[in-house]
Parts: structure tokens; sequence; C-alpha cells
């Protein structure tokens, strides 16, 4: 269902005005973690001001140290949900355990599914049996195949609406969190029909390097990017070193209206 040879035109995604997949590119932008309610609101209506489509932010943290923040939970979807409605701006969240899905589904626009459970298949299950637009990252070490298999886990439960997502594997080098595959978008563009985002922030983990690979992405054949925006990124209760300030995208979000894709 994934493949090329299944639906030869390209699948298009709709959330609210917004379409994934249809040639125009897509900003999805927003913190790590949704953290405080003012702040929220008031980095999503700069977002939005400054042309982003999509607003993100995590409720429930896959921290690698059980000791480090852990999202706020429901409170924080209900503070994504209303930062979302004040600025006018669809938004995604991470869903990471099966118990969360009906508040996720309340409170969220997009479903997104995390690296560490791309091959949770029971998740990939329970989200393949739901109306509702899921975002599939790459798992951290996960080949192509593997990576387009879990999505076929998704779809084989009836549930088409599936954006595939970039955002770097492993590799011996620790000079960047982790390798921004560029290989991959051109690759699965090939392979696949489904929309694909490009998530440079922790594709690279280092806030100097996210912009040029998002325009990197983008000339490879990105339908969007995802960036990690956080208005005081040192302060920041997750991922502070790959966070942009907002006003660090004004150029990025010229470019990309003014070239529509920079190929
Ligand atoms: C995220 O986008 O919030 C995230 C945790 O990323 P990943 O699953 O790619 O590590
Ligand atoms: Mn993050």
């Amino acid at each position: 269902l994934v493949s090329r040879e299944s639906k030869v035109e390209n699948t298009v995604i709709r959330v609210g005005d917004c379409t994934i997949g249809g040639g125009a590119p897509v900003v999805i932008a927003g913190p790590c973690a949704v953290e405080e309610e003012e702040m929220m609101v008031k980095l999503a209506c700069k977002l939005k001001r400054l042309g982003v489509h999509i607003l993100r932010g995590g409720a429930y943290k896959p921290r690698t140290s059980p000791y480090s923040f852990q999202g706020l939970g429901v409170a924080g979807l209900r503070i994504l949900a209303d930062a979302g409605r004040a600025a006018g701006m669809p938004v995604i969240t991470e869903l990471t355990d099966a118990a969360h899905i009906s508040d996720v589904c309340r409170y969220t626009d997009i479903i997104q599914i995390g690296s560490r459970n791309m091959q949770n298949f029971g998740l990939l299950q329970e989200v393949g049996r739901l109306k509702f637009p899921v975002m599939l990252k790459r798992g951290l070490s996960a080949t192509l195949e593997e990576w387009l298999l879990a999505a076929e886990y998704i779809m084989a439960e009836g549930n088409r609406e599936v954006i595939l997502c970039e955002r770097g594997i492993r590799s011996f080098e620790t000079y960047t969190r982790n390798t921004f595959d560029i290989n991959a978008i051109p690759a699965v563009k090939l392979l696949s029909h489904l929309p694909l985002i490009a998530d440079p922030s922790h594709g690279t983990g280092r806030r100097e390097l996210v912009l040029p690979v998002a325009r990197a992405a983008m000339a490879a054949g990105a339908d969007g990017v995802m960036l990690e925006v956080h208005p005081n990124p040192d302060q920041a209760l997750s991922d502070g070193q790959q966070s942009l300030k907002p006003e660090e995208l004004v150029s990025f979000m010229g470019e990309l209206t003014n070239n529509t894709r920079l190929h």
C-alpha cells in the first residue's frame, strides 16, 4: 500500500486549511515539549505570523533518561490545542502509548509516532484503525525498507493518511546528534507516494546546522520541514541545543514562499 506501484499519484493530506504533499512546502514548527501556556500561545501566534502552517509540541516526551522532563501529559495537550486555536493553526503531537489515544485524538489534528516507536507494531496497528492523519518518524537506525513496512502496518489497518518523517539515523559520527540522511528524501519519493517531511532539528541536534539542512532537504524533494523553535532556547526544558528562535525562521520562510520548491 505504501509503494509507488500500488498508487502512482502522490498522496495529499488535508488538515484544516493546509495540504501536505500537494506541492506547496509545509512548515511545522514549535517547541520540542509543550511548556507553559502563555509562552505557547505567544509563540504560536508569532509562528503563524511568520507563515508557519502547523504547530508542534510534545506532551508525552520519550526521554533517554527517566529523570529528564517527561512532558505535561493531558495538561500539555490542552495547552497545545489552545495555542493552535488562538493562532489558527492545526497541531501535531506525539503519541507514545495506546492508553493515551483518546486524549491525544481529542486535542490534536495529526498524531506523531516517534522514532522510538517506529516498530511498536501494536501501536502502529492501533493508529491504523483511526481516521486520523499519522506522521511516522524514521526509527533511530531503521533502513528505508523497515520504515516503509512500518507505514504499511498503519495502512494495512485501513488508515491511508500517513506522512513520513526523516529525522536522521544513528551513525559513528558524534559531532552531530544524528546523521540526517539526505539520500532518504529522493529515495523515499521514488519508492512511495506518501508525503515526506524532513526534521533537521533531530537530524543534526545543533541549531546552527538546522536551516542549511532544511534547505538541502527541500532541494532534495521533501514536502516540508519540521523545526524545533523556542522563544528562549537556552531555557528550554528539552532539546534547547537544537532549537531556533522564531525570528531565525524569517529568511527561510521567505525563501520557501518565493521558490515554492528550492529545486
Ligand atoms: C520529536 O519530534 O519530538 C521527537 C521526540 O523526535 P524523534 O522521535 O525523531 O526522536
Ligand atoms: Mn525534540
